[in-house]
Protein backbone atom coordinates (compact mmCIF):
# COMPACT_ATOMS: atom_id res chain seq x y z
CA UNK A 1 0.00 0.00 0.00
CA UNK A 2 1.19 3.47 -0.97
CA UNK A 3 1.47 6.26 1.91
CA UNK A 4 -0.13 9.63 1.60
CA UNK A 5 1.92 12.43 0.79
CA UNK A 6 1.75 13.99 4.26
CA UNK A 7 2.71 10.54 6.27
CA UNK A 8 5.73 10.19 4.31
CA UNK A 9 9.24 10.81 5.98
CA UNK A 10 11.40 13.08 3.98
CA UNK A 11 14.22 9.91 3.37
CA UNK A 12 10.89 8.38 1.74
CA UNK A 13 9.73 11.02 -0.33
CA UNK A 14 12.75 11.02 -1.48
CA UNK A 15 12.99 7.64 -2.30
CA UNK A 16 9.67 8.34 -4.25
CA UNK A 17 10.98 11.26 -5.94
CA UNK A 18 13.99 9.28 -7.41
CA UNK A 19 12.18 6.24 -8.75
CA UNK A 20 9.49 8.44 -10.72
CA UNK A 21 12.49 10.33 -12.10
CA UNK A 22 13.77 6.59 -13.06
CA UNK A 23 10.51 5.31 -14.78
CA UNK A 24 10.66 8.60 -16.42
CA UNK A 25 14.31 8.16 -17.69
CA UNK A 26 13.54 4.70 -18.86
CA UNK A 27 10.14 5.38 -20.54
CA UNK A 28 12.03 8.16 -22.48
CA UNK A 29 14.86 6.00 -23.92
CA UNK A 30 12.05 3.48 -24.67
CA UNK A 31 10.57 6.09 -26.80
CA UNK A 32 13.57 7.22 -27.98
CA UNK A 33 14.60 3.47 -28.93
CA UNK A 34 10.86 3.47 -30.92
CA UNK A 35 11.52 5.95 -32.81
CA UNK A 36 14.84 4.98 -34.13
CA UNK A 37 13.51 1.53 -34.47
CA UNK A 38 10.84 3.01 -36.54
CA UNK A 39 13.23 5.39 -38.50
CA UNK A 40 15.33 2.66 -39.62
CA UNK A 41 12.55 -0.02 -40.36
CA UNK A 42 10.71 2.87 -42.68
CA UNK A 43 13.32 3.74 -44.45
CA UNK A 44 13.90 -0.07 -44.93
CA UNK A 45 10.17 -1.25 -45.94
CA UNK A 46 10.47 1.66 -48.76
CA UNK A 47 13.72 1.32 -49.97
CA UNK A 48 13.67 -2.51 -50.50
CA UNK A 49 10.69 -2.19 -52.77
CA UNK A 50 11.72 0.85 -55.22
CA UNK A 51 15.12 -1.03 -55.52
CA UNK A 52 13.40 -3.96 -57.33
CA UNK A 53 11.02 -1.39 -59.08
CA UNK A 54 13.91 0.74 -60.37
CA UNK A 55 16.39 -2.48 -60.75
CA UNK A 56 13.63 -4.66 -62.53
CA UNK A 57 12.56 -1.89 -64.39
CA UNK A 58 16.06 -0.42 -65.71
CA UNK A 59 17.05 -4.51 -66.70
CA UNK A 60 13.30 -4.26 -69.17
CA UNK A 61 15.43 -1.49 -70.93
CA UNK A 62 17.49 -4.42 -72.91
CA UNK A 63 15.89 -5.01 -75.98
CA UNK A 64 17.45 -8.84 -76.46
CA UNK A 65 15.21 -10.67 -73.59
CA UNK A 66 12.79 -13.19 -73.85
CA UNK A 67 9.63 -13.14 -72.97
CA UNK A 68 9.84 -15.20 -70.02
CA UNK A 69 12.69 -12.54 -68.68
CA UNK A 70 10.06 -9.74 -69.46
CA UNK A 71 7.35 -11.52 -67.62
CA UNK A 72 10.35 -12.48 -64.50
CA UNK A 73 10.70 -8.60 -64.67
CA UNK A 74 6.95 -7.09 -64.45
CA UNK A 75 5.59 -9.60 -62.06
CA UNK A 76 9.05 -8.36 -59.96
CA UNK A 77 7.52 -4.64 -60.39
CA UNK A 78 4.49 -5.36 -59.17
CA UNK A 79 5.16 -7.38 -56.14
CA UNK A 80 7.83 -4.10 -55.46
CA UNK A 81 4.33 -1.89 -56.22
CA UNK A 82 2.26 -3.58 -53.99
CA UNK A 83 4.82 -4.30 -51.07
CA UNK A 84 5.68 -0.41 -51.63
CA UNK A 85 1.85 1.05 -51.42
CA UNK A 86 1.14 -1.49 -48.72
CA UNK A 87 3.83 0.58 -46.28
CA UNK A 88 2.39 3.93 -47.74
CA UNK A 89 -1.31 2.52 -46.95
CA UNK A 90 -0.18 1.47 -43.22
CA UNK A 91 0.93 4.99 -42.76
CA UNK A 92 -1.60 7.01 -44.27
CA UNK A 93 -4.56 4.61 -42.11
CA UNK A 94 -3.07 5.12 -39.21
CA UNK A 95 -2.44 9.18 -39.42
CA UNK A 96 -5.79 9.40 -40.37
CA UNK A 97 -6.84 7.34 -37.23
CA UNK A 98 -4.30 10.01 -35.18
CA UNK A 99 -5.63 13.14 -37.01
CA UNK A 100 -9.32 11.51 -36.19
CA UNK A 101 -10.16 11.72 -40.38
CA UNK A 102 -11.74 8.61 -40.09
CA UNK A 103 -15.29 7.98 -41.33
CA UNK A 104 -17.36 4.12 -40.74
CA UNK A 105 -19.05 4.04 -44.20
CA UNK A 106 -21.44 1.55 -43.39
CA UNK A 107 -23.18 -0.62 -46.62
CA UNK A 108 -25.16 -4.06 -47.20
CA UNK A 109 -22.53 -6.51 -47.80
CA UNK A 110 -22.34 -10.38 -48.22
CA UNK A 111 -19.51 -11.84 -45.36
CA UNK A 112 -19.19 -15.06 -47.91
CA UNK A 113 -18.29 -12.82 -50.97
CA UNK A 114 -15.72 -10.63 -48.74
CA UNK A 115 -14.00 -13.36 -47.50
CA UNK A 116 -14.62 -15.30 -50.78
CA UNK A 117 -12.14 -12.26 -52.90
CA UNK A 118 -9.67 -12.03 -50.20
CA UNK A 119 -8.97 -16.00 -50.67
CA UNK A 120 -8.57 -16.18 -54.45
CA UNK A 121 -6.36 -13.03 -54.22
CA UNK A 122 -3.88 -14.18 -51.75
CA UNK A 123 -4.13 -17.82 -53.30
CA UNK A 124 -3.04 -15.74 -56.64
CA UNK A 125 -0.15 -14.27 -55.07
CA UNK A 126 0.98 -17.19 -52.95
CA UNK A 127 0.75 -19.33 -56.44
CA UNK A 128 2.70 -16.40 -58.28
CA UNK A 129 5.11 -16.69 -55.66
CA UNK A 130 6.42 -20.38 -56.77
CA UNK A 131 3.63 -21.84 -54.41
CA UNK A 132 6.23 -21.43 -51.83
CA UNK A 133 4.60 -21.09 -48.14
CA UNK A 134 1.77 -22.23 -46.13
CA UNK A 135 -1.55 -23.51 -47.61
CA UNK A 136 -4.05 -20.78 -47.57
CA UNK A 137 -7.73 -22.42 -46.25
CA UNK A 138 -10.46 -20.66 -46.16
CA UNK A 139 -13.39 -22.00 -43.52
CA UNK A 140 -16.49 -21.15 -44.41
CA UNK A 141 -18.74 -24.09 -42.77
CA UNK A 142 -21.71 -21.61 -42.42
CA UNK A 143 -24.27 -23.00 -44.82
CA UNK A 144 -26.44 -19.74 -44.86
CA UNK A 145 -24.93 -16.70 -46.35
CA UNK A 146 -24.77 -13.92 -44.09
CA UNK A 147 -25.55 -10.19 -44.90
CA UNK A 148 -24.68 -7.66 -42.63
CA UNK A 149 -24.46 -4.20 -42.39
CA UNK A 150 -20.88 -2.93 -41.86
CA UNK A 151 -18.02 -0.68 -43.80
CA UNK A 152 -16.40 -3.23 -46.20
CA UNK A 153 -13.00 -1.44 -46.62
CA UNK A 154 -12.17 -1.36 -42.91
CA UNK A 155 -13.64 -5.03 -42.82
CA UNK A 156 -11.21 -6.30 -45.82
CA UNK A 157 -8.23 -4.05 -43.89
CA UNK A 158 -8.25 -6.06 -41.08
CA UNK A 159 -8.47 -8.89 -42.32
CA UNK A 160 -5.97 -8.30 -45.01
CA UNK A 161 -3.70 -7.32 -42.67
CA UNK A 162 -3.94 -10.38 -40.38
CA UNK A 163 -3.72 -12.55 -43.44
CA UNK A 164 -0.27 -10.62 -44.30
CA UNK A 165 1.03 -11.22 -41.11
CA UNK A 166 -0.50 -15.00 -40.91
CA UNK A 167 1.64 -15.73 -43.92
CA UNK A 168 4.60 -13.79 -43.52
CA UNK A 169 5.23 -15.48 -40.28
CA UNK A 170 4.21 -19.32 -41.69
CA UNK A 171 6.60 -21.17 -43.41
CA UNK A 172 5.20 -24.56 -42.89
CA UNK A 173 1.61 -25.83 -42.83
CA UNK A 174 -1.51 -23.54 -43.17
CA UNK A 175 -3.22 -19.94 -42.82
CA UNK A 176 -7.03 -20.50 -42.37
CA UNK A 177 -9.37 -17.94 -42.17
CA UNK A 178 -13.02 -17.77 -41.91
CA UNK A 179 -15.92 -16.21 -39.52
CA UNK A 180 -18.37 -18.19 -37.17
CA UNK A 181 -22.02 -16.80 -35.39
CA UNK A 182 -21.58 -16.26 -31.73
CA UNK A 183 -25.03 -15.12 -30.96
CA UNK A 184 -27.54 -13.20 -32.53
CA UNK A 185 -26.19 -9.81 -32.23
CA UNK A 186 -22.27 -11.06 -33.31
CA UNK A 187 -20.14 -11.93 -35.81
CA UNK A 188 -16.16 -13.03 -35.18
CA UNK A 189 -13.47 -13.14 -37.70
CA UNK A 190 -10.53 -15.39 -37.46
CA UNK A 191 -7.26 -15.93 -39.04
CA UNK A 192 -5.15 -18.64 -37.89
CA UNK A 193 -1.63 -19.71 -38.46
CA UNK A 194 0.68 -22.80 -37.68
CA UNK A 195 3.69 -20.45 -37.74
CA UNK A 196 6.05 -19.10 -35.81
CA UNK A 197 4.04 -18.12 -32.79
CA UNK A 198 4.37 -15.03 -30.24
CA UNK A 199 6.03 -15.41 -26.63
CA UNK A 200 3.24 -15.00 -24.21
CA UNK A 201 4.99 -11.73 -22.47
CA UNK A 202 4.38 -10.33 -26.03
CA UNK A 203 0.93 -10.38 -26.47
CA UNK A 204 -0.04 -7.28 -25.80
CA UNK A 205 2.74 -5.46 -26.66
CA UNK A 206 2.04 -6.33 -30.08
CA UNK A 207 -0.99 -4.00 -30.25
CA UNK A 208 1.01 -0.90 -29.26
CA UNK A 209 2.08 1.24 -31.99
CA UNK A 210 5.70 -0.01 -33.53
CA UNK A 211 6.08 -2.84 -31.11
CA UNK A 212 7.22 -6.47 -32.87
CA UNK A 213 8.34 -9.07 -31.37
CA UNK A 214 12.18 -8.96 -32.86
CA UNK A 215 13.11 -5.19 -32.19
CA UNK A 216 16.18 -3.50 -33.52
CA UNK A 217 18.95 -4.08 -36.42
CA UNK A 218 18.60 -8.51 -36.29
CA UNK A 219 15.28 -8.23 -37.14
CA UNK A 220 14.33 -11.33 -39.58
CA UNK A 221 10.61 -10.37 -40.52
CA UNK A 222 9.85 -6.77 -42.12
CA UNK A 223 7.20 -4.64 -41.24
CA UNK A 224 6.62 -1.58 -39.30
CA UNK A 225 5.36 -2.50 -36.10
CA UNK A 226 1.16 -0.62 -36.97
CA UNK A 227 -0.58 -3.11 -38.64
CA UNK A 228 -2.06 -4.30 -35.49
CA UNK A 229 -2.54 -1.13 -33.99
CA UNK A 230 -4.52 0.24 -36.78
CA UNK A 231 -6.61 -3.12 -36.94
CA UNK A 232 -7.44 -2.92 -33.09
CA UNK A 233 -8.44 1.06 -33.59
CA UNK A 234 -10.87 -0.08 -36.42
CA UNK A 235 -12.19 -3.01 -34.36
CA UNK A 236 -13.15 -0.91 -31.84
CA UNK A 237 -14.58 1.69 -33.82
CA UNK A 238 -16.86 -1.36 -34.93
CA UNK A 239 -17.87 -1.91 -31.24
CA UNK A 240 -15.98 -5.19 -31.15
CA UNK A 241 -12.99 -6.48 -29.43
CA UNK A 242 -9.60 -8.29 -31.04
CA UNK A 243 -8.07 -11.35 -29.12
CA UNK A 244 -4.92 -13.53 -30.23
CA UNK A 245 -4.02 -16.71 -28.35
CA UNK A 246 -0.61 -17.97 -29.41
CA UNK A 247 1.82 -20.74 -28.71
CA UNK A 248 5.41 -19.79 -28.95
CA UNK A 249 6.95 -22.12 -32.41
CA UNK A 250 3.32 -23.28 -32.70
CA UNK A 251 1.05 -20.95 -34.20
CA UNK A 252 -1.26 -18.14 -33.95
CA UNK A 253 -5.07 -17.26 -33.84
CA UNK A 254 -6.02 -13.56 -34.41
CA UNK A 255 -9.67 -12.91 -34.04
CA UNK A 256 -11.84 -9.95 -34.09
CA UNK A 257 -15.31 -9.91 -33.17
CA UNK A 258 -18.10 -7.12 -34.58
CA UNK A 259 -21.76 -6.42 -33.79
CA UNK A 260 -23.91 -8.22 -36.21
CA UNK A 261 -26.93 -5.84 -38.15
CA UNK A 262 -28.12 -8.17 -40.35
CA UNK A 263 -29.79 -6.76 -43.82
CA UNK A 264 -32.92 -9.44 -43.28
CA UNK A 265 -35.85 -7.95 -45.23
CA UNK A 266 -38.82 -7.43 -42.47
CA UNK A 267 -42.25 -7.63 -44.02
CA UNK A 268 -44.91 -5.78 -41.37
CA UNK A 269 -47.36 -8.39 -40.73
CA UNK A 270 -50.49 -6.32 -42.12
CA UNK A 271 -48.56 -5.82 -45.17
CA UNK A 272 -48.35 -9.99 -45.24
CA UNK A 273 -51.94 -10.70 -45.77
CA UNK A 274 -52.08 -8.30 -48.58
CA UNK A 275 -49.34 -9.96 -50.51
CA UNK A 276 -51.10 -13.17 -50.22
CA UNK A 277 -54.06 -12.03 -51.51
CA UNK A 278 -52.25 -10.23 -54.75
CA UNK A 279 -50.65 -13.40 -55.40
CA UNK A 280 -53.72 -15.88 -55.10
P1 LIG B 1 4.33 -5.70 -38.68
O1 LIG B 1 3.84 -7.06 -39.06
O2 LIG B 1 4.34 -4.74 -39.81
O3 LIG B 1 5.61 -5.75 -37.91
P2 LIG B 1 2.00 -5.59 -36.98
O4 LIG B 1 1.52 -4.49 -36.11
O5 LIG B 1 1.06 -6.13 -37.97
O6 LIG B 1 3.30 -5.04 -37.67
O7 LIG B 1 2.48 -6.79 -36.05
C1 LIG B 1 3.30 -6.50 -34.92
C2 LIG B 1 4.12 -7.72 -34.56
O8 LIG B 1 3.28 -8.76 -34.05
C3 LIG B 1 4.88 -8.36 -35.70
O9 LIG B 1 6.07 -7.68 -36.02
C4 LIG B 1 5.15 -9.75 -35.12
O10 LIG B 1 6.23 -9.68 -34.23
C5 LIG B 1 3.87 -10.02 -34.33
N1 LIG B 1 2.90 -10.81 -35.12
C6 LIG B 1 1.77 -10.36 -35.72
N2 LIG B 1 1.10 -11.36 -36.31
C7 LIG B 1 1.80 -12.48 -36.09
C8 LIG B 1 1.63 -13.86 -36.45
N3 LIG B 1 0.57 -14.28 -37.16
N4 LIG B 1 2.57 -14.75 -36.03
C9 LIG B 1 3.63 -14.35 -35.30
N5 LIG B 1 3.87 -13.06 -34.92
C10 LIG B 1 2.96 -12.14 -35.31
Amino acid sequence: MYKKMTELTYEELLKQIKEYKRKLREKSLEAEKLKSNFLANISHELRTPLNSIVGFANLLNDSQLNNDEMKTYIREINRGSESFLKVVENIIQQADIETKRVEMLEEECSVDNILDDLFSSYSDTLKKNSNLGPELRLNNKIKKKIKIFTDPKKLKYILSNLIDNAIKFTSDGYVEFGYMIENDDTIKFFVSDTGIGIPKDKLNVIFEKFRQVEEGMTRQYGGLGIGLTTCNNYVEMFGGEMNVESIYGVGSNFSFTIPMRQSVLKIPCKYIDKLACSMS
